[in-house]
């Protein structure tokens, strides 16, 4: 039996059958940052879940492309860009590099292609300009322009494919500015917001006038543009659902690119939000953790990433202090037991890998990205295996095909201990944001830095081949 998991959009557990004839191509498409400050453990719980699901994806042998956008022009950054006196720019550069830097500290595989929105205006412009030909778009007299609801459904299409809507609150002939609002406030909303003094130096020129695109058109555009009219997955946080996934798809599907059947995306995915220390995250409350934080307060890349995989992407989950310490103390159990392995194998090279791990976490896997039970069966090997040596059972032939299994799953879940003498991932991460620095003639903020990472135990030692990190 092959993969299946629940696609948002019928509501029910499919089998996963790519759109490419062969079988073998994958697009995949996650919604990425607003780079207008760090992000937070809850914004991460996605972004590992979509590392996950790619992984996953490559194990069973799928070529998969990666594709996240940055979103650099939004609301919410130009507010912030206002009240900070900087280029737009020059301030979401900063925070894109910051989220790159701890994406790879989570041990996320970067993905293949990062679209920057303001690198794409050409596109949505055109996209924009279509939807208005088909009449499922309007331009108002300050120059904006509007997706119609009313004119899409009555195209034949359906608007409200990921939700259910209640068609009695859409105010016909009203319209929502803003990239966010709820289902309540269900109204016509901006493809193109025309300049306004608030705006600043952030516009560009467009066939209505000067101004910039709205949040949802941006995905719509790049999405289409890198991975082509149909893809095969698009994946986002539950939040994210309405109006953002939704607005996508109607800007997508609405704009008469489709051959009839064809759709803008084949399955949606959807990870459920995250909980801390059983609250939703709020600064007021304490419990709003930047990843930052969390490695201030002792904790690793590698915990963490660990703790936000142990849930079901579709669960909500609670993430606490007291469960990354029960992360370490899991991995703990993971490493010794690979560590006695490896004495065990002392050197023996494996003729194949153990397959029951192997079948046990596949079945899991398949079934909805069970991760859960996956690490069931993970640590059930790990009793096993544990119970074996202390019974002096393991030929070095049989460790070492216990720790080819094992490494074939750790290229999935990507929590493998570093070797020894080797940096961990958050070191490297911060090494990478040193040469950024210098790159960019910031010198104070390389030498803070390299205290940094000197505070952490490792030193940076210059070569000609470029820097490494060495143990203080
Ligand atoms: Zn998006």
């Amino acid at each position: 039996m092959g993969l299946r998991f629940l696609n948002t959009l019928s509501r029910a557990v499919e089998d996963f059958v790519p759109l490419d004839p062969q079988g073998r191509r994958v697009g995949m498409y996650c919604c990425g940052p607003t780079v207008y400050d760090l992000a937070h453990v809850g914004n991460f719980r996605t972004f590992v879940s979509a590392d996950l699901v790619r992984r996953w994806l490559e194990f069973k042998g799928y070529a998969v492309q990666h594709v996240m956008n940055i979103t650099d022009v939004e609301d919410k950054i130009i507010a912030r860009v206002r009240s900070a006196q900087v280029a737009i720019t020059e301030y979401t550069r900063k925070y894109e590099e910051e989220f790159l830097a701890d994406l790879r500290t989570l041990g996320c595989r970067l993905p293949h292609q990062m679209p920057h929105a303001t690198a794409h205006l050409a596109e949505m412009i055109t996209l924009i300009g279509q939807l208005l030909e088909r009449g499922v778009a309007y331009s108002t007299p300050d120059g904006s322009v509007y997706f119609s609801i009313q004119k899409y459904r009555e195209r034949g299409h359906q608007y409200g494919q990921l939700v259910n809507l209640n068609f009695e609150n859409l105010r016909v002939g009203e319209r929502v500015r803003n990239d966010e609002y709820a289902k309540e406030s269900l109204a016509d909303f901006a493809l193109w917001k025309a300049r306004v003094p608030e705006d600043g130096a952030v516009f560009w020129p467009s066939p209505w006038g000067e101004g910039r695109p709205g949040w949802h058109i941006e995905c719509s555009a790049m999405s289409m543009k890198v991975l082509g009219r149909s893809f095969d997955l698009h994946l986002g946080g539950e939040d994210l659902a309405f109006p953002h996934h939704e607005d996508e798809i109607a800007q997508s599907e609405g704009a008469g690119l489709h051959a009839p059947g064809e759709r803008f995306v084949k399955y949606w995915l959807h990870v459920a939000h995250l909980l801390v220390e059983g609250k939703k995250m709020a600064k007021s409350l304490g419990n709003f953790f930047t990843l930052r934080d969390l490695l201030g307060k002792g904790h690793t890349g590698r915990e963490i990433r660990y703790l936000l995989l142990t849930a079901h992407y579709r669960e909500s989950f609670n993430f606490t202090l007291e469960g990354l310490q029960g992360a370490r103390t899991a991995l703990a159990r993971l490493d010794e037991c690979l560590a006695k392995l490896r004495e065990a194998a002392a050197g023996a090279a494996a003729a194949a890998a153990e397959p029951q791990l192997i079948a046990s976490f596949t079945a899991a896997l398949d079934d909805d990205f069970n991760i859960s039970a996956g690490w069931a069966a993970i640590f059930e090997w790990v009793r096993q295996k544990n119970k074996a040596l202390a019974e002096n059972q393991l030929t070095p032939a049989l460790a070492a095909a216990a720790l080819a299994a094992w490494e074939q799953l750790d290229a999935v879940l990507g929590v493998g201990a570093q070797a020894a003498g080797e940096a961990p991932a958050e070191i490297v991460a911060l090494l990478e944001q040193r040469q950024a620095a210098r790159k960019a003639r910031d010198f104070k903020r390389s030498d803070t830095l390299r205290d940094e990472i000197k505070a952490r135990g490792w030193i940076i030692e210059d070569t000609p081949k470029g820097p490494k990190l060495k143990p203080a």
